[in-house]
């Protein structure tokens, strides 16, 4: 195997659970060398980290997937398509449904790695017309949501705009019948416009294709009321949809207001002239967007009743920390918090059942259980996120600082939350932290949230008026995407929030992985300017710390760190002892237990299960290596 053929030379580890001394250095240098030799990836257990070459590979080619195909994980180099073939096999052999978890940050090689996934377990899966028929269409289905859904931005030049979660369902015999495509929307109805709001991440000239033509319309006429300053683009968008440009000035510039039993129509500020622009510009996206995705998703669906194999694969934007982070950051953080969490909890449990299966006493590890921080945040009496709601539904005026009031005294003593007050109150000097800030810690770092947006983009409302201008235009699709504008539809209730949306979403999306087997790949981008084969050490170090790689290490190692079946162990040791060299005549077992006896380890190095010998530190495995060697 890779990982012990040349352990002297640290760069040579393919799987850095092997890694020794365990240091961040250590685990930077290693990705570093393989990055330099062109090996791109490189295992934590059964994880595999993806560093985007930003140049072809001759890895992905047909005979690549034959040499991957039924291999021993072992025996061959880390590759994408070892993991992704063993959940196949898993799922098909063995009847279990899988999940494969992609994350990383934009640019660092997701969509890359998901299509890789596919495009793999397509090719070995079987073949014949009506199969074939059922690959094409999940395939087909990504360059249709890439159009719609991916944009060039300053950080990848086809930039997923959206959250994707795509079951893949298959027959009893392991052939694919269908799927289904969730639109996590992370990014995009929160987001929404993110090429239109956010500095810094969008090209300019990107600026100017996805401008809106109304961008640049609003006039403050006289006192502080707004009105549209060029009629012809109005114009023009009425004709495109069908509809009345009076109705649609209308409904940008003004809203009716209920008051008791009187409905008033006032003028909208200039500020709420754009906040009312966006959120429209934003949800015909979005909802035109869940639309096409409807529409795939009823022409890859599985006949209801059949019986199914499932594999899952989420591609899911990582762990965000910037200078300024907002509810954006806020909120795909939690979702990363989420994924962490399931992380420790399934991998601990694996590590249980595997014990168990081969009788092994298993003693607790140690680790991070980030639950506490994920409460901090979800709790549903009084967990950040209801903590906003409870501010955004609070008649009268309400604003950010009553929220974080609240937060301040609600987590005065928690160790994971931070603000200048709570700083104050325990003598903590730091000029860092701005008023108008909290700061989480993470389980992959600290994060400082300013608050001021946080109630806006909770809310995300879109105005009455607006929605019920799109449900009288005359466009069909549109007005099919505005269903509550239909008047005979009035609902007094408040839609729900956007966090509450986003946490309901992200519990499905937990349970459903939950029920899987997850298989982990971790895409690291290696420099900022897309450049081939360029590594910027400080770039992947910040990386390796937001993606947890550290703590992945220590999760998968805290029991023991290398496990392998009898026979490939004692073929590759049994020159170690005259006892067992050159022929063992007894069990595969026996004869480990012998040779291990005669190197005189100590006992609390080893154990022995039912089928596979397990060894709890690396540097047991590396004496035998040098052993071996020498
Ligand atoms: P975003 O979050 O913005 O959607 P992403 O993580 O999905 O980003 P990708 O679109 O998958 O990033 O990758 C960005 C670019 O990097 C690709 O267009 C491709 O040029 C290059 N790339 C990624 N993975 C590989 C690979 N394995 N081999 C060669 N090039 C790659
Ligand atoms: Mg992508």
């Amino acid at each position: 195997m890779e990982a012990t053929n040349s352990l002297l030379d640290a760069a040579a580890v393919g799987d850095l659970v092997l890694l020794d001394p365990l240091t961040e250095e250590s685990l930077l240098h290693t990705l570093q060398e393989r990055f330099r030799r062109s090996d791109i990836y490189t295992y934590i257990g059964n994880v595999v980290i993806s560093v985007n070459p930003y140049r072809s590979l001759p890895i992905y080619t047909p005979e690549k997937v034959e040499e991957y195909h039924n291999c021993n994980f072992f025996a061959v180099k880390p590759h994408i398509y070892a993991i992704a073939d063993d959940a196949y096999r898993s799922l098909r052999d063995r009847d279990r449904d899988q999940c494969i978890l992609i994350t990383g940050e934009s640019g660092a090689g997701k969509t890359e790695a998901s299509k890789l996934v596919m495009s793999y377990v397509a090719a070995v899966c079987s073949k014949g017309e009506e199969v074939d028929k059922v690959k094409e269409q999940l395939l087909q289905s990504n360059p249709v949501l890439e159009a719609f859904g991916n944009a060039k931005t300053v950080r990848n030049d086809n930039s997923s705009r959206f959250g994707k979660y795509m079951d893949v369902e298959f027959d009893f015999k392991g052939e694919p019948l269908g799927g289904v495509i969730s639109n996590c929307e992370y990014r995009s109805p929160i987001l929404g416009g993110s090429h239109l709001t956010r500095a810094g991440d969008a090209d300019p000239c990107l600026q100017t294709c996805w401008r809106n033509p109304l961008s640049s319309s609003y006039q403050a006429s006289g006192m502080e009321a707004c009105s549209i300053a060029e009629p012809q683009e109005l114009q023009e968008i009425c004709e495109l949809i069908g509809l009345d440009p009076g109705r649609l000035e209308r409904a940008l510039c003004s809203r009716t207001v209920k008051a008791r039993d009187e409905t008033v129509l006032t003028t909208l500020s200039v500020p709420q002239g754009y906040y009312g622009r966006d959120a429209l510009a934003k949800n015909i996206y979005s909802r035109l967007f869940d639309w096409l995705v409807n529409r795939i998703n009823a022409s890859i669906q599985v006949k209801p009743g059949k019986q199914r194999k499932v594999m899952g694969v989420l591609d899911i934007y990582g762990f965000e920390i910037f200078q300024d982070n907002s509810f954006e950051q806020f909120i795909i953080n939690y979702c990363n918090e989420k994924l962490q969490q399931i992380f420790i909890l399934m991998t601990l449990k694996e590590e249980q059942e595997e014990y168990v299966r081969e009788g092994i006493q298993w003693t607790p590890v140690e680790f991070f259980d980030n639950s506490i921080i994920c409460n901090l945040i979800e709790n549903s009496k009084c967990g950040i996120l209801a903590m906003l709601d409870e501010e955004c539904l609070r008649p009268g005026v309400v604003n950010e600082d009553t929220f974080l009031t609240k937060l301040n005294q609600l987590f005065a003593t928690h160790k994971h939350y931070e603000s200048k007050e709570t700083q104050n109150a325990r003598h903590v000097m730091d000029a860092s932290l701005l008023p108008q800030c909290f700061r989480i810690h993470h389980y992959a770092g600290k994060v400082t949230y300013n608050v001021t947006g946080f109630i806006e983009k909770n809310n995300d409302l879109l105005f009455r008026d607006l929605s019920q201008a799109m449900w009288a235009a005359q466009h069909t699709l549109l007005r099919s995407l505005f269903p509550e504008g239909d008047p005979q539809k009035v609902s007094l209730k408040l839609p729900p929030t956007a966090g509450f949306q986003f946490k309901a979403s992200v519990t499905t999306l937990m349970k459903n992985l939950y029920s899987k087997n997850p298989n982990y790949i971790r895409c690291i981008k290696p420099n900022e300017t897309k450049t081939a084969m360029l590594f910027t050490p400080e770039l992947v170090l910040a990386q390796i710390r937001y993606l947890g790689l550290m703590e992945n290490v220590r999760v998968r190692r805290a029991g023991y760190a290398f496990r392998q079946l009898y026979s490939p162990f004692l073929e590759r040791y049994k020159m170690l002892s005259p006892r067992t060299w050159p022929r063992w005549a007894g069990s595969d077992r026996e004869g480990a237990e012998v040779l291990l006896a005669e190197l005189a380890f100590p006992p609390e190095e080893l154990a022995f299960g039912h089928t596979k010998i397990f060894i709890r530190s690396p540097r047991t495995l590396f004496d035998l290596e040098r052993q071996r060697q020498e």
